[in-house]
């Protein structure tokens, strides 16, 4: 029977919780599986000797990450995605114990895309050592502006848990969003000073149809927060329309009154940046390719969000 006909199955459930590896039937005899622990995922991949695309995330599945799922199946090979809410990137433990957790929703997400491997694993798989980083990467000007500014050690954590992601799963390629746009440089610079085999993939935002870019957090909006949120894309498109019209600064105040005019809506910055050194630009002319971005709390919850200029 298929996992979407069980729904919330008790076997399913129990087994997810404790089983270190299982299989959910997708369409036409094939499987999505499930490991837990390195060693099981590293002998399943090592047999199946295809290309792998992997799209890593913190789960609480929306249309965004499930994009980023058909964008690795669109490479060719097998796609590897994971589900691990990642202590080491949070600069505030509220944030980390409020992330939605929906693990069921998310495997019953992850069949109907026909994901082909799932990795869930513990903190301890993940950092058998402890959580202290081991290495320090340079990631130049790269982390000193925007969400690595804002959120101390972010980015950090961030290097740490993909770089160990990468050495588990070795992937062709890894998936990400252009929803996080300061994180895809990051990875990209990572890259660059390890020695993965691995090429980035950067995958447009997929939005809600008010313009609000899905995002986990964003079941945690209270209805009138919600309907205020897309106000936060309405202000990217405005200050893009504004290229090369309005000067950089003026674009910006306007910006950000039209953010808080809305009452709930707090900004925690907005910058124009160029989009390959992500530092803040004074004219339009001083880059190439551009990328407008923004983070506002909205009552208790931190939306981010970027629109590009290429
Ligand atoms: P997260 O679970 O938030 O860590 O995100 C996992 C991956 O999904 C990251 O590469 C994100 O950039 C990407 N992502 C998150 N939201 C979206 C979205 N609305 N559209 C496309 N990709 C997204």
């Amino acid at each position: 029977m298929p996992y979407s006909k069980i729904g919330k199955n008790e076997v399913c459930i129990f087994m997810l919780k404790f089983a270190a590896e299982y299989e959910f039937p997708l369409k036409k005899n094939k499987m999505m599986y499930l490991f837990k622990k390195e060693q099981l995922l590293n002998d399943f991949l090592k047999k199946k000797k295809q290309k792998i695309a992997f799209v890593p995330t913190m789960g609480a599945l929306h249309n965004g990450h499930l994009s980023l799922i058909k964008k690795g199946k669109d490479l060719g090979g097998l796609v590897v995605s994971s589900i691990f809410v990642n202590p080491t990137q949070f600069d505030n433990a509220e944030d980390l114990k409020k992330y939605p957790r929906t693990v069921e929703d998310d495997v019953a997400k992850l069949v109907s895309v026909e994901t082909d491997v799932l990795f869930l694993p513990s903190v301890d798989e993940i950092y058998p050592k402890g959580t202290e980083p081991t290495k320090v990467y340079d990631f130049g000007e790269l982390d000193q502006t925007m969400e690595g500014e804002h959120r101390d050690g972010h980015f950090a954590g961030v290097a740490q848990v993909v770089n160990r992601l990468l050495e588990i799963v070795r992937p062709d390629w890894i998936v990400m969003g252009q929803k996080d746009i300061q994180q895809t440089a990051i990875v990209r610079s990572l890259l660059k000073q390890t020695s993965h085999k691995t090429q980035l993939v950067i995958a447009p935002t997929i939005r809600e149809a008010d313009g609000l870019a899905m995002s986990s957090r964003n079941r945690r909006l209270l209805p009138e927060e919600r309907a205020e949120a897309p106000i936060l894309h309405t202000a990217l498109q405005a200050a893009k329309a504004q290229y090369k019209k309005e000067a950089i600064g003026d674009v910006k105040a306007a910006a950000i009154a039209s953010i808080e005019e809305s009452g709930n809506l707090k900004v925690d910055y907005f910058e124009i940046v160029d989009l390959h050194t992500m530092q803040p630009i004074a004219e339009w002319g001083n880059a190439k390719e551009i990328a407008i971005c923004t983070a506002a709390f909205l009552g208790k919850v931190r939306l981010i969000d970027n629109v590009l200029i290429m």
